[in-house]
């Protein structure tokens, strides 16, 4: 059985004061919630205060990039050490929004997923297709094209201890979200990719969907049996909303 997951992912928001409110709001309305991993995904400049405002509640700490690199000269890189250092278990690996804005290749991801490997966090590789791309019927190729990096350095164990988002291009910030059948054939098509190297694995990897979930459509999503829970971005910025994306997935 696999634990549902729901990951409050913060982006480029918020200010200290309110990070800190927002993350003492989450952890005192999960305290209450079982059965549910919740996790938060604050700005890296804001995880030091949010940790403290989670105290000893269950709800876990995430980044949303991390370097590849182990440390030295590398201005305003932040690495796996620190991340860990700071109490975070989980960090984003190529975010849709890092592939488009900073260039991020296939290639850079997968490095960067390998290093959160290697120092015991829990990367999430970020996957997903444009518009364009789905119309174009592509979706499956270029999904392979971003897991078969990560899977060549990786080798068959590449997913034991790591998580999978889907987040198509097209449904994210854009109040699109993917309808549960088109959100479960692509987790279909990601497990079973992860099976062709190790059916164990692919069986206990937890598979995320993020693109405009709220608390209104997260349950016939989650219901999907390969959808494992959410990445959630604008509606976690509101603690009784993304409460109710986390009841959903209970
Ligand atoms: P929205 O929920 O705002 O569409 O963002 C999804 C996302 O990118 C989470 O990482």
């Amino acid at each position: 059985m696999r634990k549902p997951i729901v990951a409050g992912n913060w982006k480029m928001h918020g200010t200290l004061e309110s990070a800190r409110s927002l993350a003492a709001e989450v952890a005192a309305a999960a305290g209450s919630t079982t059965g549910v991993e919740v996790v938060v995904i604050p700005p890296f400049v804001h995880l030091h205060a949010v940790r403290n405002a989670l105290g000893e509640s269950a709800v876990q700490l995430g980044a949303q990039d991390v370097s590849p690199r182990e440390e030295g000269a590398h201005t305003g890189e932040v690495s796996t050490r620190m991340l860990r250092d700071i109490g975070c278990r989980y960090v984003l690996c190529g975010h849709s929004e890092r592939r488009q804005y900073q260039a991020e290749s296939n290639e850079l991801v997968a490095q960067k997923f390998m290093a959160a490997r290697r120092a015991g966090l829990l990367p999430v590789l970020c996957v997903g297709e444009s518009f364009e791309e789905r119309e174009r019927g592509e979706t499956e190729q270029v999904l392979r094209a971003q897991l078969d990096p990560v899977l060549r350095l990786g080798g068959p164990a590449t997913f034991e201890k790591a998580l999978l988002a889907y987040e198509p291009r097209w449904a994210i910030g854009t109040g699109k979200t993917a309808s549960p059948e088109q959100a479960q054939d692509v987790h279909r098509f990601l497990r079973s990719e992860v099976a062709a190297f190790s059916a164990t694995i692919a069986d206990l990897l937890p598979v995320l969907y993020g693109g405009s979930v709220k608390a209104a459509n997260a349950a016939e999503l989650f219901s999907q049996p390969d959808v494992d829970g959410g990445l959630i971005g604008g509606a976690s910025l509101i603690a009784t909303e993304f409460m109710g994306i986390v009841a959903a997935a209970a």
